[in-house]
């Protein structure tokens, strides 16, 4: 290993994992075969990336934070089957790794300023995409993994709903990393569906009705939506337009949104 001594950056989202028990816990819950292809996002200094390639899986490594490369590659300079990529996770071609459908394997402790937009990039190519656990803020977790109802179910559940399914594997308090960051975190995974429970007729006009309702959640359906559809539009999919949004399960903003697609005709699309 060398002896250059990494200064965690926080514009890096940099918390490492130093807590062996934690670790093998992650390690377990992904629990990776030879015969598979992982991709980690963000190894920092390769917590987690030695047990992945203890496995014989292949991996593929993208760290952003240029002053890690050397570190990682003098720490895996001996092994064979994985591959380092500097760069952006957040505009890395996910599609250039994968060679057939739901064979990839994404894992990291994410860096906690960009796991939404991460998770919704990724989704992009959830049809190449096996399972994804991910290290994440606990409250973003609740968030991933809510039902209808609560305070926490918002854009973020319903879209990933959409095409995962979600698992909240358990809890990590701070001590775990250094720095401690000063929230606690959580392990998720996101199985992304075969096949979609409730497809929509357009996916972009369904991000479209989820982010204009719980633009003001605490107004009804019919306040909120009004750009969008009329309480007619509501009625005849089915919505009380009394409601909340946070009152609606995934299926009926489904149903608002094949209802604008019956509106808006020349934007409507079948796809994931
Ligand atoms: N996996 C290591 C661990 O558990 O100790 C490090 C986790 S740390 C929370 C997040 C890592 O993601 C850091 O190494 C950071 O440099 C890297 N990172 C930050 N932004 C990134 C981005 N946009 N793309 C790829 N890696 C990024």
């Amino acid at each position: 290993m060398s002896d250059y001594q990494h200064r965690a950056r926080k514009r890096f989202g940099q918390n490492f994992l130093h807590d062996a028990g934690v670790i093998h816990r992650i390690l377990r819950a992904i629990h990776p075969k030879p015969d598979e292809h992982l991709v980690e996002i963000g190894p920092g200094q390769g917590a987690l990336t030695g047990g992945l390639l203890d496995s014989g899986a292949r991996l593929d490594v993208i760290e952003l934070d240029l002053d890690l490369i050397p570190i990682l590659q003098a720490r895996f300079a001996t092994r064979e089957r994985w591959a380092l990529h500097q760069g952006d996770a957040l505009k890395f071609d996910f599609g250039r790794l994968a060679d057939r459908p739901a064979s990839l394997r994404v894992v990291g402790n994410l860096p906690y300023n960009i796991s939404t937009p991460l998770i919704f990039h990724l989704l992009e190519h959830a049809a190449l995409i096996r399972d994804m656990h991910f290290m994440l803020q606990k409250e973003v977790v609740e968030r991933l993994a809510a039902e209808p109802g609560g305070g926490d179910w918002g854009r973020l559940s319903i879209m990933v709903q959409y095409h995962c399914r979600v698992e909240h594997l358990f809890n990590v308090g701070p001590g775990a990393f250094n720095p401690a960051p000063k929230v606690d975190s959580a392990i998720v995974r996101l199985v992304p569906h075969a096949e979609l429970p409730h497809p929509a007729r357009d996916p972009r006009l369904l991000e479209r009705v989820v982010r204009e309702a719980f633009n003001q959640r605490r107004k009804t359906l019919r306040n909120t939506l009004k750009g969008l559809l009329d309480a007619g539009a509501i009625e005849a999919a089915g919505v009380d337009g009394g409601l909340r949004p946070e009152q609606l399960d995934l299926p009926a903003f489904v149903r608002l949104a094949d209802q604008l697609a019956t509106l808006q005709p020349e934007t409507s699309a079948h796809g994931r």
